[in-house]
């Protein structure tokens, strides 16, 4: 398929202006010299039907939340209600120059008061930074804060504990601050092995980082323990809360003891994400840690009834995103928030970890949990009973996208027992049960197919607008234009009927 500047032609315009009115105007006259380019850039000319042709094909090769269950696990790919980007929308958000005199943008900053206000309430902690633009960004941030209270403190910490069941960013993000990682086992009912973690724990770590349900989906049912543990050596407890999907209402981190939390509001509070879209990976503090956070913090004037941006002063670790973060995340978050209310929220967190256990427990005969016990908002299977078959985990993934479902995470954690052909499914609250029910119906469905026409799923997917792909030739020989495309096509004598798009 051709890119949109492979469909330029010279001269093709999208708009037209009356040759009478325009045709005299010259922009020297007009524009100051130095506003104007001197050469030419070499665009893309195409009519408006190009375009819109273009990219309305374009989009008809994908596949996203509003066409369907994307049960992608550890992802959170749940529907995005309209009216969050009706807000985000709304001219004076839209408008606001972020470097504006707050009395001009007293709506946004309240915005993010009461948002902080709100986040503080959810998870228990006393106050959040809205500057991280990503989780693993958050876990940076977070980290630098706990590196930051140790010197301060005089103390040479350079450990980080991390569970094997942790999000694989927590390891890189405390690398890159600087500690060394030392990695925790997990237990047999696949939570964090209380044993394994007092023994590592000492006065040269800095603390625990804890992904919370992990990345199995299970919750760490030893935490007042592992609290203990960390606490009493003087460390501090990082919680990934991500996935806050599972915990709405039911449990608070900062109850639970935990001194950094970070939230990816492009996940839980639902705004868009994957293809790497804006994100929202704010931190969460209990007090002590507050003097550390990273610009900007808003607060407001009980005098004046004014909102304001606070003087962090010179604990700050300074400031890790520009402006605000990612602030049209942070409306949405708000708004979202306040459509559900603290009912709808704890609904909402019901609703998924139902989801879930319903998936699970209709599944698990025919692809085996590896821990036969409740889960939360995701659950964990595999596909490795169909290895006898010569089916893999890929193959079944492949073809679900020949019943028009988006595949759930494959070949994730990478940890024993799950280390095999993994299935990681989260069917978030947005879906209702027909849609489980048909999702089911389908993964039994090729499950029989597995055993009695395997050929059916090895070719899979047949019904998609490109079939399965050469990954590694396409690593190999990437595809950046038309004429690659051809040439790639004529090297491996591919035949008319081949060309799918
Ligand atoms: C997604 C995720 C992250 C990383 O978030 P990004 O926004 O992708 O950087 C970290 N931890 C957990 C548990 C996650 O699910």
């Amino acid at each position: 398929m051709k890119l949109i500047f492979e469909k330029s032609v010279p001269g093709r315009d999208g708009v037209s202006l009356p040759k009478d009115l325009f045709n005299d105007i010259k922009l020297e006259e007009l524009l100051p010299a130095e506003l104007l380019e001197q050469e030419k850039k070499s665009l893309t000319e195409v009519s408006e039907v190009d375009v819109i042709r273009h990219f309305t094909r374009l989009s008809k090769f994908n596949y996203g939340v509003d066409d369907g269950l994307y049960p992608l696990g550890s992802c959170t790919m749940k529907y995005n209600p309209r009216i969050n980007e009706k807000m985000a929308g709304l001219a004076n958000f839209v408008y606001a120059h972020p470097l504006s005199s707050p009395e001009l943008i007293q709506g946004s900053l309240e915005l993010m008061y009461r948002l902080n206000q709100m986040l503080c309430e959810i998870t228990g902690m006393d106050q959040f930074t809205m500057a991280p633009a990503s989780g693993a960004h958050g876990e940076l941030t977070g980290i630098l804060i706990m590196r930051k209270h140790f010197l301060e403190l005089g103390e040479k910490r350079n450990k980080m504990l991390i569970p094997d069941s942790a999000h694989g960013t927590n390891p890189a993000s405390a690398a890159m601050g600087g500690f060394e990682v030392v990695e925790i086992k997990s237990n047999e009912r696949g939570t964090v092995d209380l044993d394994s973690l007092a023994q590592a724990m000492d006065e040269n770590t800095v603390g625990l980082m804890l992904t919370n349900p992990n990345t199995v989906g299970l919750f760490d049912e030893g935490i007042e323990t592992i609290q203990r543990i960390i606490h009493d050596k003087g460390g501090l407890l990082y919680y990934d809360g991500a996935n806050l999907n599972a915990s709405l209402g039911i449990n608070r981190p900062g109850d639970a003891g935990f001194d950094v939390v970070h939230l990816n509001l492009h996940k839980t509070f639902s705004t868009p994400h994957g293809g790497g879209g804006p994100g929202a990976g704010v931190i969460g503090v209990k007090s002590k840690l507050i003097p550390y956070l990273p610009t900007p913090i808003v607060g407001f004037n009980e005098n004046s009834k004014k909102y304001y941006f606070k003087d962090v002063g010179t604990k700050s670790i300074g400031m890790v995103r520009s402006f605000w973060g990612n602030f049209s995340v942070l409306v949405k978050t708000f708004t979202w928030i306040l459509s559900l209310g603290a009912e709808g929220l704890y609904q909402c967190s019901k609703a998924s970890i139902i989801n879930a256990n319903y998936v699970l427990t209709k599944l698990k005969d025919y692809y085996k949990p590896s821990y036969d016990r409740f889960c939360g908002h995701e659950c964990t299977l595999t596909g490795r009973e169909y290895k006898k078959y010569g089916i893999k985990t890929l193959d079944i993934a492949k073809r679900l996208m020949d019943y028009g479902f988006h595949p759930p995470t494959i070949y994730f954690p990478h940890f024993e027992p799950y280390a095999e052909e993994t299935i990681m499914i989260e069917p978030p609250e947005s879906e209702g049960k027909e849609v489980l029910d048909d999702f089911i119906k389908i993964m039994i469905k090729i499950s029989k197919e597995a055993k009695e026409s395997p050929e059916l799923l090895t070719s899979a997917p047949q019904r998609t607008p490109i079939s399965r792909t050469d990954d590694v030739l396409a690593v190999k020989r990437p595809i950046l234009t038309y004429d690659d495309e051809l040439e790639l096509k004529d090297e491996l004598n591919y035949q008319e009927k081949d060309i799918n798009y």
